[in-house]
């Protein structure tokens, strides 16, 4: 079991972090690094944060639940050592990079998801903007097989919120590129920057929380372009700055298109679990018919337009 100490030192540096925010900002503003901040958006990120933390707060119990039972009924006792803590540092970030990969694919878990790349701005705010209903969209399931494998809830927590505190450095414009070496094991503003891309090419791209390893070894892996700048955001973009419709549009959209008439079991099933952009027309809107469209020109029709 890892010392309490540790968890509440990451805890300190998490917040900690949130101090290089203006940082940054003032630092944009007197034109010393590259970057990009509106003063709507940023306050919009606050605001989606402490929606964020609420719900995480209230609801986290499901989570904490869930792995203690699995944790209950672990295969093996693994005790608390650097190299069982490097081991389940590199397989919670597995995990981290298919409950990615799914919030990407599925629109049920992007609608999740969604949130944290609606900004069409890029900067340390970023950070804050996170879901609201993780807990509920049915992911947390994969945070299951660590602890049934006998990794105990305490040091699974402290490779998530290690992962997590690694990632905040990511969502900046004022990194160009690390070493060469750095840039093709781990993850960095310029990989990140792609994954924020509504550009048809820089879409479903660069899931890794840590490691860039797993977007290379599963396809996923993108490099941003000097001649493609990233257009960040959603492929629609969203024009509000009210936190409430950020945090659910998805689902409402989920629902608007439920209500079609005259749906199919299989059309409603592609609807709800089927790529973000799937349509009974077709593919159009999904991220291979967005390249697809980009390379011919082809229009793209919803269900709305249908
Ligand atoms: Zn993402
Ligand atoms: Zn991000």
């Amino acid at each position: 079991m890892p010392d309490p100490a540790w968890v509440k030192v990451v805890a300190v540096a998490q917040l900690l972090v949130l101090l290089l925010i203006p940082l940054e900002m003032y630092s944009v503003s007197r034109s010393w690094t590259r970057g990009q901040y509106d003063a709507r958006d940023a306050l919009t990120n606050v605001g989606v944060s402490i929606g964020s933390i609420f719900f995480w707060g209230t609801l986290s119990w499901i989570l904490l639940s869930t792995v203690t039972v699995a944790y209950r009924h672990r295969l093996l006792d693994i005790p608390f050592t650097w190299w069982t803590f490097l081991l389940a540092f590199v397989l919670e970030d597995l995990r981290y990079y298919w409950w990615h990969r799914i919030g990407h694919r599925s629109r049920w878990f992007w609608a999740s998801h969604v949130v944290h790349h609606s900004s069409q701005h890029f900067n340390l705010s970023t950070n804050l903007r996170q879901s609201w209903t993780s807990q509920f969209s049915g992911l947390i399931l994969m945070s299951v097989p660590l602890a049934w494998l006998g990794f105990s809830p305490a040091m699974v927590g402290l490779a998530f919120s290690l992962n997590l505190l690694y990632q905040f450095w990511l969502h900046t414009e004022a990194i160009d590129r690390m070493p060469r070496w750095f840039e093709w094991l781990l993850n960095t503003p310029s990989h990140h920057r792609v994954h924020h891309g509504s550009n048809a090419r820089y879409l479903d791209a660069n899931y890794a929380g840590v490691f860039m390893i797993w977007d290379r070894m599963f396809g996923s892996f993108v490099p941003e372009q000097a001649a493609e700048p990233v257009r960040y955001g959603i492929v629609k973009n969203l024009a509000t700055f009210n936190p409430v419709r950020i945090a659910l549009h998805e689902y409402a959209a989920i629902l608007r298109d439920q209500l079609c008439p005259g749906l199919t079991l299989r059309q409603r099933l592609g609807y709800l679990f089927g790529p973000p952009g799937w349509s009974r027309d077709g593919l159009q809107g999904t991220t291979a018919g967005l390249r697809a469209a980009e390379r011919s020109r082809i229009g793209v029709r919803d269900c709305a337009a249908a």
